[in-house]
Parts: structure tokens; sequence; C-alpha cells
């Protein structure tokens, strides 16, 4: 059953969405957003029967989708609600941004990558997400010229925490991001900001592909 397409397939879909109800996803909104996002648009035409498996899979660039599970648990550990501007950097294959733009007012998406930036946008267009931007660029960077954001998450491990994305966060602003060495075990590690301060609470532990410095040189 879980092979089926998604939306060929009720007991498939219920079963994805039970599986993330048991892995503890108990935030409502987030669960409706990861229902109504179609991840086997987002997935290579290869791995289709695989979109409602838990699993990462390859994109271009050898890049990756994460499993739902890790998207599901990022949405809802960012606590993101209507009302809110939203950064994500590494859009990849744009499924993360899709279920954002579910849950805030506008999503800005940052990738180095201009094939994966240009695929995603398509993508997110064509589909009907229309409140969300992508950007090629080098998320290191933030977007200052569309700053602050409510909200941040990063979808690719930093070293360190990068300052401009510190600084493009509004009062009372989460940075979520995965946070360790290249190649290791990392944690998502999430900021509040608070009068000027960080506050930082160690969530679980993940496997990231690096954050990596500057626009991509290939395409
Ligand atoms: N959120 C994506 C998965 C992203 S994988 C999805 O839902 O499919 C991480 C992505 O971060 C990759 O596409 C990678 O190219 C991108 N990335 C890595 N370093 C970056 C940087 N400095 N700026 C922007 N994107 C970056």
């Amino acid at each position: 059953m879980s092979k089926q397409p998604h939306d060929a397939d009720g007991v498939g879909r219920m079963q994805f969405l039970l599986d993330l109800r048991r892995r503890g996803i108990a935030d409502l909104a987030v669960l409706r957003a990861l229902d109504e996002v179609p991840r086997e648009h987002f997935v290579d035409a290869r791995f289709v029967d695989a979109a409602y498996a838990d699993q990462a899979l390859p994109i271009a660039c050898g890049q990756t989708i994460s499993q739902p599970y890790m998207v599901a648990y990022m949405t809802e550990q960012l606590r993101v609600r209507p009302e809110h501007r939203v950064l994500e950097i590494g859009t990849g294959s744009g499924y993360q941004a899709a279920v954002l733009s579910r849950l805030a007012r506008e999503v800005v998406s940052v990738e180095r990558y201009r094939t994966l930036a240009d695929t995603a946008r398509l993508r997110l267009t064509t589909l009907g997400y229309h409140n969300v931007d992508v950007i090629v660029g080098d998320g290191f960077a933030g977007v200052p010229d569309r700053a602050p954001f409510d909200r941040i998450i990063v979808t690719a491990a930093a070293e360190a925490i990068p300052d401009a994305l510190v600084a493009q966060l509004a009062e009372g602003g989460i940075l979520l991001l995965p946070l360790g060495p290249h190649g290791g075990t990392q944690l998502l590690v999430r900021l509040t900001k608070t009068a000027g301060t960080l506050e930082r609470e160690d969530l679980i532990a993940v496997r990231f592909v690096p954050l990596l410095r500057g626009q991509a040189r290939e395409l």
C-alpha cells in the first residue's frame, strides 16, 4: 500500500499521516500541510513509488529532499503562525518551502544551485504555491532586503551560526538550524531572539548535507 502514489491511494496517504502522528507529530496544522502537499511532484521520476516512504531521496546536483518525518518535525518546531514571513535556506526540491507556504503568510527560499532553484520555482508555481519566492544566492548572507523574518529555517548543516541570519531575525523570532560538522552527526538547534539575546535549545541529532559558502559555480 505504502508504495502507491499518494493521490491514487487514500490508504497509503492515511498511513503516511498515521506514521507521522505515531512518531509524535501532534500539530494538526502541520499534519494538514503535509497532507496537502503532493510529495510525488517533488521527487525525481525514478523515485515516485517511494515518495511516501519515510526516507530522504536524491535530487539533482548531489543534494537530497529530506525525509517527511524530518520536514514535519522541523516545521512543528519552527512554530509558524499564519501572519509570519519565513526565510528558508536550502530550497532543494522546494518541498519544505511548499509545506511552509501552507502555514505562513510568505516564504522566501534561497538556493545556491541555479538548476535546483529554477526547477523548484517552476514546480511551486505550477502547483499553485504563489506565496513562495525562490532566490538563487548564498544563504550565509540571508536576504537583507527582505528582512526581518519571523522565522528562519536552514535545511543544510552549518558548522557555526551564520551572523547574517541572526541579524535578519525579528524580535521574538526563531532560527532553526542543524549545527555541527559536515559529514558527522549534527544537532538541530532552535534559537529564539528575545530583547537582543539568543536563547538556545538543542533538539535532536540529525544528519544534513553541508551548508556551503557562495553561490554554486556549476549550474
Ligand atoms: N529543503 C529541501 C532540502 C534541502 S537539501 C527540500 O525540501 O527539498 C539542502 C539544500 O541546501 C541543497 O539544495 C543545497 O544546495 C542547499 N545549500 C547548501 N548551502 C547553501 C547556501 N549557502 N545557500 C543556499 N543554499 C544552500
